[in-house]
Parts: structure tokens; C-alpha cells; sequence
């Protein structure tokens, strides 16, 4: 198992340092845009790019046939607000004073703020879900808390609107197609255009509603997972298709006389119809926000990126929304393209983190990337080659406990070919072979021959551990986590 953690800043930092360089020579700013598009709860395998089987998104697609599909991007602590805050400071969520649903303090330092010094012109659409009005952004025009999906308010720096008969995902393209438009053409742009799409409760529009009750979507092989071999803790979640889907959620009233598996089946089509309806809007304004770029002569002068703050469950292990370490919540989407500068439908399977984000955009803007950020470039990465010492592990922590669904708090270690958590509360353990049980069907962890892999797995955490500062005992008592200050209704707006 490899010991060190990769930086790859000084290879990285040599090319964006020539870009930068060779643009004050031509007399104009040829730093590349950064176009940073990010859904709410979008999972990798509802992306065709992916997996072919849910939907076809042929806009999310074109990145990756036009760029490079990552296959192991990883969430460092699987909710919304704590993967948010991890993005813009490029730290673990002990450190970043986020481990829950807590208000950003506005001071930290962010790589809004560091490419808006760096001379990037910095923008902000969609959701946000930070507690606190965006900092670092010249422009920014965000949803109170969750946001709505039909007749949305939007925040700004100057008041408040409501834009009534829009959809948000329609809305929040149309806004970011605006904003792109109407940028100072002098500087480089950096864009963070966030979704609210597919958060629950999957409010479709009324079109593609109508085209998707049609549909049957097919079920995951883990529908009815009986949990043998689990802990408690999947046992004990109460994010079941089968028992905690609301009316909200499905919207209908099942038919008469439905039962046991044959309702779980009908709720697990209403849930996935809406899902995926979300997911179509996404896929279709994607690609009018790539045609506005196209229209602007900048396509290829941008990197644009699409991931989600997490991943999600699709009726996987019987479950909907995320929070667990398992492989459906774990990974998030990330497809990148980048004109010329990466290959066609490339592919990377290096383990990359969502810490990593941050050093990526400055890398590219040639910025220095502080000390204190605890990610790695990606930028090597996009050009085919990771660094000899990147990664082949990472680390893990969910706080939230109690707390929605009911997900017991844990941590634990991925490597390239396993994964051991420890439900830290419980006293349990689980250890997958991902080669074998990809899965993640059969925990391992009390097998006589996975005692070697029990050892050296329990080291590498605890190396990880030390490595990014975090203890066992951090936020485990609720009383211990940083207040959840006024996320949902931020202060009134004229
Ligand atoms: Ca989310």
C-alpha cells in the first residue's frame, strides 16, 4: 500500500504558471475560464456516461466523449452543506468548521475568494445551502436554504425575487447564460452554477412529469437486499424505499391493495419516474448553457466541469438519499472537458477526493494554493499522467448522528480494492472486498482470512487520521457541533 500523499502541485503549477506566463507575453488574459457545474444528489450511475441503463444524457455525455470521465471521485463526508464547504476551502470538514448542517463562517478563506484576487471574474447561481450570503463572488444569485423547485426566490447582493412560473433548473440556466453574457470580456471567468435538481422531493416539470409516469424504469439488483452479513447501522436507517418514502415523495396514493414488495416496486418506480425526469432537465439546460459558450467563442477556452455534491441511492441496498460510505453515496459524477488539453473520452481512475477541487481551479489560474488546503491538483490528471505518488487511499467521516434518516456516524478508509468502516457510535465494524463484491453485499470483517486486510486497513486509517488531524472523539457529542445558525431562512431581503 502506497505510504505517501500526493501533492502534485509542482508539476502542476509549472504548466498553469506557462500559461499564465505566456499570456502577459501576448498582452491578454489567457487563463482558462472555470465553469464549475454541480447538481444536488445527481448519482454517477443516472448519467449514461456511467451507466446506460437509467437514462440517456447526451449534453452530460458530450463532456465526457469531448473530455475524460473520472471513475473514483469521492466525497469526503456525504450530505449537501459539508461537501459544499469542502469544495470552496479544499478541507476535510474538520477543519473547515462544517461537519454538519452549520453555517460557513463568510471569513474562511475560499477559492472564490483566492481567484477573485487572482483576477477572475467570480460568479454564483443556484444553491448554495452555506448559511451565510456567498463570499468571493462578483456576482451571485442563490436560493434561500434548499430552495424551491417551482416559482423560486432567488437572494443577491441587492434584494430579493421571486421568479413566478419558472422551474428552477430552467431558471438557473437561463440565469447562468445571462451572467456568462453579460462578464467583464477582460478577465477570466470562474462560474459556479449549482443546481437544486434532483434534491428530494423530485419535483419534475410539468412536461417532462408527464413523459416520465409513462416510463418503467428498471430496479437495481439490491432492491431487497436482506443486509446479512451487515451492522446495525443499514438496519436501522430510515431511508428505505419500502418503509420512509412519504406522499410528498410519490406523490399518489398507491392502488388498492397493494403490498410488500409489489408496493416497494411501485414506490420505487414513482420515486425513480421523478428522479429521473429532474435529472432529463438537467441534461437538456446543460446543453443550452454549452451552446451559449459555443455562441460566446469560449468553449474551448473553458474547463468545464459537472459533478454533483455527492452521490445517491436508486433503490441501491433498498434505500434512497446518501450520508452511508458505500459506494452509491460515495462517489460523485465528475466529467471534465477542456478543449484541446485533454484527450477524447478519456478515462481516469486515480481515487481523487472533493478536497481536490480547490487546488485544481487555482492550479489552472496559475494562483498559488495555500498550505492549508488538503487536496491535491487534478490538473496532472487531465493530462493523462498522475503523479508517481498520488494517492491509493482516502478517508471517510460522517458526523451527522443523530440526525436525518437516522445514520449512524462513522468513518472509514477506501482503497483501490477495498473499504473499512467503523461505525464509531456502535462499535462496529464492516470490511468489503470491492474486487469481489463490488456491491458491497458481504462484509468481510470477521472472516479468519481478511484478518491481514483488517490490520492493515485499521493502520492506513489511522495513518489518515493523523495525516488530515482528525480524532475519533471530534463532533461525536452533538453538543460539541458548530451551531446551525440561520441555514434555512437567511435574514429578510428588501
Ligand atoms: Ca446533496
Amino acid at each position: 500500500m502506497q505510504r505517501r500523499h500526493a501533492t502534485g502541485r509542482r508539476v502542476a503549477l509549472a504548466v498553469a504558471a506557462a500559461v499564465a506566463m505566456g499570456s502577459m507575453a501576448s498582452g491578454a488574459d489567457k487563463r482558462p475560464n472555470i465553469l464549475f457545474m454541480m447538481s444536488d444528489d445527481h448519482a454517477a450511475h443516472a448519467i449514461s456516461a456511467y451507466n446506460g441503463k437509467l437514462i440517456q444524457t447526451p449534453n452530460l455525455d458530450r463532456l465526457a466523449k469531448e473530455g475524460m470521465r473520472f471513475e473514483r471521485v469521492y466525497c469526503v463526508n456525504s450530505i449537501c452543506t459539508p461537501s459544499r464547504a469542502t469544495i470552496l476551502t479544499g478541507q476535510y470538514s474538520h477543519v473547515n468548521g462544517v461537519p454538519v448542517f452549520n453555517a460557513i463562517d463568510p471569513a474562511r478563506v475560499t477559492v472564490a475568494k483566492l481567484l477573485q484576487n487572482a483576477g477572475y471574474y467570480t460568479a454564483m447561481i443556484g444553491k448554495w445551502h452555506l448559511g451565510s450570503d456567498p463570499a468571493g463572488f462578483d456576482h451571485w444569485e442563490v436560493y434561500p436554504g434548499q430552495g424551491v423547485y417551482h416559482d423560486p426566490v432567488l437572494y443577491t447582493k441587492e434584494g430579493s425575487k421571486k421568479y413566478d412560473g419558472e422551474y428552477c433548473t430552467e431558471l438557473e440556466a437561463r440565469l447562468a447564460i445571462e451572467t456568462l453574457r453579460a462578464r467583464p470580456k477582460d478577465k477570466p471567468f470562474f462560474m459556479m452554477l449549482h443546481r437544486k435538481a434532483p434534491h428530494r422531493p423530485w419535483n419534475p416539470s410539468k412536461r417532462l412529469d408527464a413523459i416520465w409516469r409513462q416510463k418503467t424504469i428498471p430496479e437495481p439488483d439490491t432492491l431487497f437486499d436482506d443486509y446479512a452479513t451487515r451492522t446495525d447501522a443499514i438496519r436501522e436507517q430510515t431511508q428505505s424505499i419500502a418503509r420512509h418514502l412519504t406522499k410528498t415523495d410519490v406523490k399518489d396514493d398507491p392502488p388498492e391493495g397493494l403490498a410488500g414488495d409489489a408496493l416497494t416496486r411501485w414506490k420505487y418506480q414513482r420515486y425513480m419516474q421523478d428522479y429521473l425526469a429532474c435529472i432529463q432537465s438537467i441534461d437538456e439546460t446543460t446543453g443550452d448553457v454549452l451552446k451559449a459558450l459555443e455562441d460566446e467563442g469560449i468553449l474551448d477556452d473553458t474547463v468545464i466541469i459537472y459533478t454533483s455534491d455527492q452521490g445517491f441511492f436508486l433503490g441501491d441496498h433498498g434505500m434512497y438519499d446518501k450520508r452511508f460510505m458505500y459506494e452509491e453515496s460515495l462517489k460523485m459524477p465528475f466529467l471534465v472537458r477542456w478543449g484541446k488539453n485533454i484527450k477524447p473520452g478519456s478515462v481516469n481512475a486515480d481515487i481523487c477526493i472533493n478536497c481536490d477541487f480547490a487546488p485544481t481551479f487555482l492550479e489552472l489560474a496559475g494562483a498559488p494554493v495555500p498550505a492549508d488546503m488538503q487536496g491535491a491538483s487534478m490538473l496532472p490528471l487531465l493530462g493523462g499522467k498522475a503523479p508517481p505518488d498520488w494517492r491509493t487511499s482516502m478517508y471517510y467521516r460522517y458526523y451527522h448522528s443523530p440526525g436525518d434518516h437516522n445514520t449512524a456516524r462513522h468513518y472509514g478508509v477506501r482503497t483501490l480494492t477495498h473499504k473499512l468502516i467503523h461505525f464509531d457510535g456502535k462499535g462496529q465494524w464492516e470490511l468489503y472486498d470491492l474486487v469481489n463484491d463490488p456491491a458491497e453485499l458481504r462484509n468481510i470483517y470477521n472472516d479468519p482470512a481478511a484478518q491481514p486486510t483488517v490490520k492493515a486497513l485499521k493502520a492506513e486509517l489511522a495513518r489518515l487520521q493523523k495525516f488530515y488531524g482528525d480524532t475519533e472523539d471530534l463532533y461525536a457529542d452533538p453538543k460539541t457541533w458548530p451551531k446551525a445558525s440561520s441555514y434555512v431562512n437567511p435574514p429578510p431581503r428588501r
